[in-house]
């Protein structure tokens, strides 16, 4: 049997949409409305007597005319001697007169009938909108009446019809997982956006399609193939040509006669990124900690081998050791913060908040460092800077990360400039601080990459840092509802920019 197809998706329309609240309250109002004003139900006492009554004016009328006729025929009989002639022009002019009157009679009832045909016509020909004429009582009038209520029991059950499918087509167009329903020949006879995202392919194309056709991967039609071997639910994990990760499940189902097969596919290429993300994580994490430990452990066999019985080699030793500890202290403190951030434990302590109050102490902090690095260190903030709302200690932790970073990584001689603008062209009105060195700059390989944690854009020159500064820079700013970037050049240097929320707008974490 032919299952039938459904050009999915046509994307519902506003007005489609705006049925489903008001599904409820539209049958309310889809009553009978032409024939029905004086609703009668055919082969009732009353409906009999109208019947009758309806007959009997027809009878009346043309036995009135006939009485007419009658009158006519004797007044022109006595009217003085008449030929045989005569008589008879006038009892065929009258014989005449009588017919056409009885023709008119039933041609009023025909063209009645008629009326109630064309009614019908335009309803099967799917016009469920067309009604009969109302004809008051009688058996025309319950003719007229039976066929305007069909029509509205099957305009109802349209348009019930027509808001089912509608509600299927909005579930399946929102829906995220991907759905192709399949008749029991394999063939697509729905499927949704999603399923047509992850497959790569226009659903109109795919539809009445066979299923291998559509998916050209040989993977996806043996899940299938393996569900009508043995009908039973088969599923499978796989990696697209698209390098998407998608589950596959196919079922087989049983809809009165028709049978086919449903099946759905749920993109599991965010938890597979996640999952490479956290595999990332515990092998850099081993990673950083083994060097320090193994520099630890190596020292101490050091000393046990004699080295403790020169002080000064042994106070060396030590001295390394305690670097190396340290080092380890602020990873793990680093990460803690980092932990917290993200999960929300460390809220937020927000007071509105000069922007020069945020910059200028971090930037006093550093000024020593930069200068034994050679470096000129600026400020540069406009004297009519709206106040921000933040958590001043952690937004001057992350100028401090910047500006640090941008002392390690710019040559002897370059400049490191701190400056703040304000943005009220964006929507949240926002203040943008910049910190831009001429430095080493960043391959814009690694841009997008460098504020994943542990992330290093180059490992030999990377000054022995954490790799978890920018991480944290990046989940302050996020928690403030801000967003942070890097505009770099290899050689030329970097501006690393972050937004903050002027006081008064809302923030969606924390
Ligand atoms: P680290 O503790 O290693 O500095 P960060 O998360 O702060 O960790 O930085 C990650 C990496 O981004 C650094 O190792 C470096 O490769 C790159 N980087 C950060 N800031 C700069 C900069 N101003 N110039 C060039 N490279 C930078």
């Amino acid at each position: 049997m032919q299952q039938s197809t459904a050009a999915f998706p046509p994307k519902p329309d506003a007005s489609t949409r705006a049925d489903i609240p008001i599904a409820v309250a539209e049958d309310v109002r889809l009553q009978p409305k032409h024939a029905t004003d004086r609703p009668m139900k055919p082969f009732t006492w009353r409906s009999i007597q109208h019947t009758v009554r309806d007959r009997w004016r027809y009878v009346l009328v043309v036995f009135l005319a006939l009485c007419v006729i009658a009158a006519l025929l004797m007044w022109f009989v006595s009217q003085g001697e008449r030929t045989t002639t005569e008589l008879l022009i006038a009892g065929l002019a009258l014989a005449v007169a009588a017919t056409i009157l009885l023709v008119g009679a039933l041609d009023l009832s025909a063209w009645r009938v008629r009326q109630i045909t064309n009614t019908v016509e335009q309803i099967a020909a799917g016009d469920l909108e067309a009604r009969a004429p109302a004809h008051g009582v009688g058996d025309i009038g319950a003719l007229s009446y039976a066929v305007n209520s069909m029509a509205e029991r099957l305009e109802r059950q349209s348009r019930k019809r027509n808001r089912e499918r509608d509600r299927l087509h909005t579930v399946l167009h929102v829906m995220t997982d991907g759905v192709i329903m399949l008749n029991k020949h394999g063939y697509v006879s729905i499927i949704n956006p999603a399923a047509a995202r992850i497959l790569n392919v226009k659903s109109d194309e795919a539809l009445n399609k066979s299923f291998v056709q559509v998916v050209k991967d040989y993977r996806i039609a043996e899940v299938w193939l393996n569900c009508i071997k043995y009908n039973l639910e088969q599923s499978s994990t796989l990696e697209l040509a698209n390098e998407a990760y998608v589950r596959i499940i196919v079922t087989p189902f049983l809809r009165g006669a028709a049978n086919g097969y449903l099946v759905l596919m749920q993109d599991l290429s965010h938890l597979h990124r996640l999952e490479t993300v956290r595999r990332d994580f515990v092998s850099n994490l081993s990673h950083e900690l083994r060097t320090p430990l193994a520099s630890i452990k190596a020292l101490v066999d050091t000393l046990r081998d004699g080295a403790i019985e020169d002080p000064p080699a042994a106070e060396h030793f030590l001295e390394r050791m305690e670097i190396e500890v340290d080092e380890m202290t602020q990873m793990v403190q680093e990460l803690l913060e980092l932990s917290r951030i993200e999960s929300g434990q460390a809220p937020l302590r927000l007071f509105p908040t000069a922007v020069s109050l945020l910059v200028e102490p971090v930037v006093a902090r550093l000024q020593a460092q930069a200068e034994r690095a050679s470096l000129t260190l600026n400020v540069v903030l406009p004297p009519d800077l709206p106040e921000v709302m933040v958590d001043a200690d952690r937004v001057r932790t992350v100028i401090l990360n910047l500006v640090h970073n941008a002392i390690k990584f710019t040559p002897p001689g370059g400049y490191i400039t701190v400056s703040a603008r304000s943005v009220p062209d964006t929507s949240p009105e926002a203040v943008v601080i910049s910190v831009a060195d001429t430095g080493i700059g960043i391959p814009a390989e690694d841009a997008t990459r460098i504020f994943e944690r542990f992330y290093k854009a180059d490992r030999a020159r990377s000054g022995g840092g954490t790799g978890l500064g920018l991480a944290i820079a990046k989940h302050t700013v996020q928690a403030h509802n801000g967003h942070i970037w890097v505009e770099s050049t290899e050689n030329v240097g970097s501006t690393f920019s972050f937004t903050l929320p002027l006081v008064n707008l809302p923030l969606t974490k924390n």
